[in-house]
């Protein structure tokens, strides 16, 4: 806010709740620039009306870019500017740790402790899944993927992935990771990992139909976003099975999470917290004001959606 204020004009609007796509499009009007997050509607209404009276820049505060109408933009000539690059190791960190948990069951280790449950060490107290030789299916080797692949690697994993288009021989051969038809990977991988972004193409890209062929006892994490699983059918994919665990970062209508899912122990739940470090977030609000202020000042944007 300080560097902005110190070159352009600028109005807020209070953070505590994200607004409506009515009020936007009373907001938008009259202003060059967005800067916004991923709460904001920016859809075809809010960026006609804001075009209308000027608008041409969306800077987005994350990578992902599921809440902007890329095609409207693209038509009425607004620039999209996000942040990739600068949350991925947060973002792959929090993967490996929604992973480590659910393998070794630490949500229900926990709760077995402080139920007082816990009277003897046994052998098979808790037994979970062994990662080194355990199969981790990457759905989308990009950045996050990639980064996710390297962590897993160091686990012992072996890597495989799902992609439209087959990574370079260089990123396969150093995670040695084998490209795979979705469906292959996903009756394969021990544990399945989704990284891919939100499109009309990859909504609910993990369909009841998908979570139902996955192998026996699978692990699923999403830290990517909430609507490539049909959310509504997980409960009932965890308790029919193949699926033993979902770990969940990203939910289909944040902040609200299905109430199928609340009161499973087989659901290890938080509230999109995937970029969350200090550093990192801040990184975040650095690259999405140095956008607005390059616009500003004519120069080409370091980080325009592709
Ligand atoms: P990225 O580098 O663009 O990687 C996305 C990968 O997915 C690309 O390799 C892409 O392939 C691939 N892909 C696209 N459609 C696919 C499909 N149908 N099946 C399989 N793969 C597909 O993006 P990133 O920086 O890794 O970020 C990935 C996503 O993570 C973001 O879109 C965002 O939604 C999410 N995210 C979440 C958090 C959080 O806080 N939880 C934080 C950061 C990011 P091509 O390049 O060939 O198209």
């Amino acid at each position: 806010m300080h560097a902005l204020r110190a070159s352009v004009q600028i109005t807020t609007r209070p953070a505590d709740t994200p607004p409506t796509e009515a009020e936007l499009a009373e907001l938008v009007p009259g202003h060059d620039a967005v800067l916004c997050q991923l709460t904001e509607p920016m859809s075809r209404m809010v960026l006609e009306a804001g075009a209308a009276a000027g608008l041409r820049l969306v800077s987005q505060v994350a990578v992902g870019l599921d809440n902007v109408d890329l095609a409207a933009c693209a038509d009425l000539g607004i620039a999209v500017a996000h942040t990739p690059g600068v949350l991925t190791d947060a973002t792959a960190d929090l993967t490996m740790a929604l992973l480590l948990a659910a393998a070794r069951r630490l949500p229900e280790a926990e709760r077995y402790l402080r139920a007082g449950r816990w009277d003897v060490w046994s052998l098979d107290l808790m037994a979970g899944l062994e990662l080194r030789g355990a199969v981790l299916g990457i759905v989308g080797l990009g950045r996050i993927g990639q980064a996710v692949a390297a962590r897993a690697r160091g686990f012992g994993m072996r890597i495989c992935y799902a992609s439209p288009r087959r990574a370079p021989s260089d990123v396969e051969a150093s995670l040695q990771a084998e490209w795979l038809p979705l469906d292959t990977l996903l009756a394969r991988a021990d544990v399945i990992s989704l990284h891919v972004p939100l499109s009309a193409d990859t909504h609910h890209l993990l369909s009841r139909a998908r979570l139902g062929s996955v192998k026996d006892g699978a692990i699923l994490v999403n830290t990517s976003r909430g609507g490539l699983i049909e959310e509504a059918t997980l409960a009932d994919a965890l308790q029919t099975g193949p699926l033993a665990f979902a770990a969940l970062d990203v939910f289909e209508e944040e902040p609200r999470v299905h109430p199928s899912l609340l009161d499973r122990h087989d659901v290890l739940l938080v509230p999109h917290i995937g970029s969350a470090t200090r550093a990192t977030r801040l990184r975040m609000a650095q690259l999405a004001t140095d956008a607005v202020l390059d616009f500003a000042a004519g120069r080409p944007l370091q980080h325009p959606a592709r």
